[in-house]
């Protein structure tokens, strides 16, 4: 670990505490910050606002109120908890981690920030997150948020999309980090989340502005430093309502790759004409009495943006049994066979991606 940090930052530790004290927004993780509750609460943060989360978390923790009670989740209703917060990996990801917690940890969430580490879906960020707030060890937890205040307080023009960054700006953290450890990560990430904001920084309100090397030299705005991203694929893609005798046909995805293992509406590779979603019925063998065009939506997702096109087709009415034999549209495709499901069934039991949304029944 480094003994010399950069200034100003062996002088935030208590300007922010108290700020933090007087601010601090009322959470319920927060507020009750037991070990199941933080690591529930970061994972969901990953990649979503805190005012999304909300709802979910209390939602979640009603259905899911332990370790215990996620390991033995059944799947189906787990991704519906997830339903519209997206990245459901992450979900799969807990279930995971809360099975090996019952069988490595007797059912209690480890303390040790390698213990952590160690559990699918947890990285460096949320394993210092868990270990500092629900346990109070020092251990920083540096997230994109931090890494911009940081950047910001040393006026440093590091790239922080580094991993060489990250890491050294946990060991500057680790040697200046109070008894406090817990507040004292909340509260840098809580300064980067109201107030030390990516595009307007608002140093008026700063508990750090007198030693904001930024502010004080005027680069709050060129400040931090990221490398460009890479540019997203987009794709066309054509998604498939088909509707028979009031119910819809949904697929399972795979278990890898995008969205696995959620359930979607048909969808194709592609922007398909008329003739061609036409073409698609007759090879499965279904007989539509009405082909309309829906609304084209777009989704994006981290590395692929699709472009939806969409199709609602009436199919005949037709015997019985063959509604309860699913049946594949996917001609000649290894795809999984399709499930036919009641608009009430869609929202209380299947989890439609919100990617597959726009071609829902209600939108029809
Ligand atoms: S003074 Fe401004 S730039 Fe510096 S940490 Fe505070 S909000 Fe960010």
């Amino acid at each position: 670990m480094k003994t010399k940090v950069p200034a100003p930052l062996d002088k935030i530790a208590r300007p922010l505490l108290r700020w933090f004290r007087a601010r601090a927004r009322s959470l319920p993780w927060r507020d009750d910050p037991r070990p199941y509750y933080v690591w529930v609460s970061e994972i969901m943060l990953q990649q979503t606002r805190v005012a999304a989360v909300m709802p979910y978390f209390t939602r979640f923790i009603a259905a899911l109120p332990d370790v215990a009670s996620l390991a033995a989740a059944d799947d189906d209703a787990l991704m519906k908890l997830w339903e519209g917060l997206g990245y459901y990996s992450r979900a799969r990801n807990l279930k995971k981690a809360a099975n090996l917690i019952m069988e490595e940890h007797g059912g209690v969430v480890p303390k040790d920030f390698d213990a952590l580490l160690k559990l699918p879906g947890v990285g460096r960020y949320t394993a210092g997150a868990i270990s500092s707030i629900a346990y109070g060890l020092r251990t920083p937890a540096v997230d994109g948020n931090v890494l911009r205040v940081v950047a910001r307080l040393t006026a440093s023009r590091e790239d922080i999309l580094r991993d060489k960054t990250k890491r050294a700006v946990e060991d500057d953290l680790a040697a200046v980090m109070p008894k406090e450890a817990g507040q004292f990560n909340q509260a840098m990430m809580e300064l980067g989340a109201l107030v030390c904001l990516p595009r307007a920084a608002r140093c008026d309100e700063c508990p750090l502005a007198a030693l904001c090397r930024a502010h004080a030299a005027g680069l709050e705005a060129e400040l931090p430093v990221k490398s460009p991203k890479k540019e997203r694929r987009v794709e066309a893609r054509t998604v498939l309502l088909i509707e028979q005798d009031g119910r819809f046909a949904i697929a399972k995805r795979p278990r890898r790759g995008l969205l696995a293992g959620l359930w979607e509406f048909p969808n194709f590779a592609g922007e398909k004409n008329r003739a061609e979603v036409l073409a698609i019925c007759k090879n499965a063998g279904l007989s539509p009495k009405s082909v309309r065009r829906m609304k084209a939506a777009r989704h994006i997702f981290t590395h692929i943006e699709w472009n939806l096109s969409g199709w609602h087709i009436r199919l005949s009415d037709a015997p019985k049994e063959s509604l309860r034999e699913p049946r594949s549209v996917y001609a000649a495709s290894p795809l999984p066979p399709l499930t036919w499901a009641t608009q009430k069934e869609l929202s209380d039991t299947y989890s439609i991606p919100a990617a597959f949304q726009a071609y829902a029944p209600k939108n029809a």
